[in-house]
This record gives C-alpha cells, structure tokens and sequence, in this order.
C-alpha cells in the first residue's frame, strides 16, 4: 500500500499490477478500486486486505461492490434524483398552476351568468344564453379536472419510485456485503442519531463494541472462506440476539451494537447473553462436517454520555474491549453506569 511520498502514478502502476496478478478485468470500477486500495482508503482496504495478502482470490463482483460503495460519491446518486424530484415538483406546479386558471376563467362565467339571471325578467333568449355558456365552461373545467387527475396520479407513482430508489440506494451504501449488517458507514449514521436523539439524556443507550477472538487463527486453519463463513455466523446470531438493535459490521472481525437497555445489569446481562451462547456452541462446516471449534468473542460497553460525541462514545466503548482481550480473552467489561 502507498507511503506518504508515493506519486500517483507509482499508485496507478501498483493498481495495474493488482489488475494482472488477480486477473480482474481493467474496467474502469476494478481500476479505481484497486487505486483507491493502494492509495489507502481504509474501508477498502478493510474488506479486501485478507484476501490480497493470505488468498489470492479477489472476484470482479467483490470489486463492483467495493466501488458502488466506497467509490461512488452518495451525493452523486442523490443529486440525480434530486433534479428528478425537482423536474416532477414543476411539471406539477405549472399543471396546479393551469388548474387554477380554469378554475378562474370558470368563476368568471358563473359570475357573468349570475349577472345577466339578476337582471329583471331576464328573457328566454338571456336564460339560454346563460346555461349554455355554463354547460361549455363545466365542460372545460371537467375535461381539466379530468387531466389533473391523471397528471396527479402519474406524478405519485414517480414520487413513489423515487422515495423507493432513494431508500435502496441508501440501503445499499449501508450494508456490509458479506454479512447483510449495516456497514461502518451505517454504524456511524446511527451513532450521529443516538447523540442527536431529544431524550438521550433520560434513556440508557449502550454501545457494544464486539471482536472475535484469535480470528485469524480460524482464517488460518480452515481457510479463509471458512473464515467468511465464520463472520457470516456471528453476523446472523447477533442478530438473532439483538432483534431491536442497530448492528454494524464495523471491521474484519467487529461488529458495533447499539441498543437501549433499562440499566446496567440488562446490558451486562445481554453482553454475557451473547459471549456464553458463542462460547457454548460448538461450530461445524456444513459441507465438510470440520470441527471448528467455538468462537470466542470479547466485548466492551459503554453507555452515551451527555458531552458524547461519536468519537468519544466510541473510543470508551473499544478501550473497554481492549481491556476484555487484556484480561484474557472470551470475556466482557461494560462501564458501570446508574
Ligand atoms: P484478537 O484476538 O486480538 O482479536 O486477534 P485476531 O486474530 O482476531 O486478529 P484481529 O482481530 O486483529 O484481526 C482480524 C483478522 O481478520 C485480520 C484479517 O486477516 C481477517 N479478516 C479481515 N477481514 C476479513 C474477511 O472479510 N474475511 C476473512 N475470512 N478474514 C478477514
Ligand atoms: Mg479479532
């Protein structure tokens, strides 16, 4: 990977070597993000490391799915549907616009019929007259309504697809490919949330941050897809654990939970919940029936404090882990809190 006094074009030359010694296309996505890996950009280099430096197998569809999110701007795919949200908002405001003219010019003639019925004895000729100018005007002005229905109707099924396309898109900059969890982009979207929540102060928010013990180990012994496979477990049963939390996949082999709890003892409770279950269930490959023994995870908390920001929440939070694989492993520190 790049040192600080690497030019472009080293980069671009070590890209292209990592184009050929894996043999992915030189499309314009693989490129980048081979780039963007040699250059530094730490998610990048997060999910495709392990497989660079112990596999040797990297998929053109994990490339495609590294660019769509760490390499395409949001902003890129949000400013397009804005201007399409934008172009909907005016095409309806000019058919509002036009509605209220009819809607005028249908005032006028009721009005100019009202006049000419007020007159005294308005003759037979004037009262004709009048309805058959009202029947023309009713007309147009249903014909219009007819239209704004119509115009109404298209315009929410584009609104609707827009506000779905918006959604999926966020979705899927969000997520962790591997295990479907949200990714470290997420995790750092709930963070904001949680500081930015009205009554954090009254409510008892945990950050459980979550690392597997001598994971690489398992990488190592069994291979590193049954490592992906190891990840993909924990993955599923913190989320069996956790039903009503937000969970991230923040790093290779940690995870990030944040969850409000009713005090201390049920946070405590959950993290030893979790680090037991793991500890207590023995693992199998499916296909081959290989022992893999038991995952061991250590976990440190910390609840949000009031003058929290995201970094110092989190900091807390992974001191305490780091306190966990300190005193052995296979263990749990959540800071004491009333
Ligand atoms: P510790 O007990 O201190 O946590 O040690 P560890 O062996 O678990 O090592 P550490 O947490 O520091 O590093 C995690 C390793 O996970 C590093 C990397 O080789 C591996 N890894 C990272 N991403 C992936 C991945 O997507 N799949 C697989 N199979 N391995 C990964
Ligand atoms: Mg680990």
């Amino acid at each position: 990977m790049s040192t600080a006094n690497t030019t472009p074009f080293d980069i671009a030359k070590q890209a292209l070597a990592h184009v050929g010694r894996f043999r992915t296309p030189p499309t314009p996505n693989v490129y980048e993000v081979w780039y963007r890996y040699v250059e530094g950009v730490d998610d990048i280099i997060a999910n495709l490391s392990h497989a660079v430096d112990h596999v040797n197998a990297v998929s053109v569809e994990m490339l495609d799915q590294l660019h769509d999110q760490y390499c395409v701007p949001v902003e890129v795919a949000g400013e397009r549907m804005a201007d399409e949200l934008i172009s909907e908002m005016s095409s309806l405001h000019s058919v509002v616009q036009k509605q209220i003219q009819v809607g005028a010019d249908f005032g006028d003639s009721i009005n100019q019929a009202c006049g000419a019925l007020s007159e005294a004895n308005p003759s037979p000729e004037t009262v004709s007259d009048c309805s058959k100018a009202l029947l023309v005007s009713n007309a147009v002005m249903q014909e219009h309504i007819q239209e704004l229905q119509a115009q109404l109707i298209a315009s929410q099924t584009k609104v609707e697809n827009l506000q779905h396309e918006l959604v999926e898109s966020q979705r899927a900059t969000m997520t962790d490919p591997l295990t479907g969890l949200g990714n470290r982009r997420h995790f750092e979207v709930g963070t904001r949330k949680s500081i930015a929540s009205d009554n954090r102060e009254s409510r008892h928010i945990v950050l459980f941050v979550i690392d597997i013990d001598y994971f690489k180990t398992i990488n190592d012994t069994f291979g590193h897809e049954s490592g992906d496979k190891v990840i993909m477990y924990v993955a599923s049963q913190l989320a069996r654990h956790c039903p009503d939390a937000l969970i991230s996949r923040i790093g290779g082999d940690e995870f990030a939970i944040i969850v409000d709890v009713s005090d201390y003892i049920q946070a405590k409770e959950l993290a030893d919940t979790v680090r037991k279950f793991f500890a207590s269930t023995p693992l199998k490959l499916s296909e081959s029936g290989k022992d893999l023994g038991h995952v061991k995870l250590s976990i440190g908390a910390a609840r949000l404090r009031i003058d929290d920001d995201e970094q110092s929440w989190f900091v807390r939070a992974d001191k305490l882990l780091y306190q966990a694989k300190d005193g052995g492993r296979n263990s749990v520190v959540v800071e004491h809190f009333r």
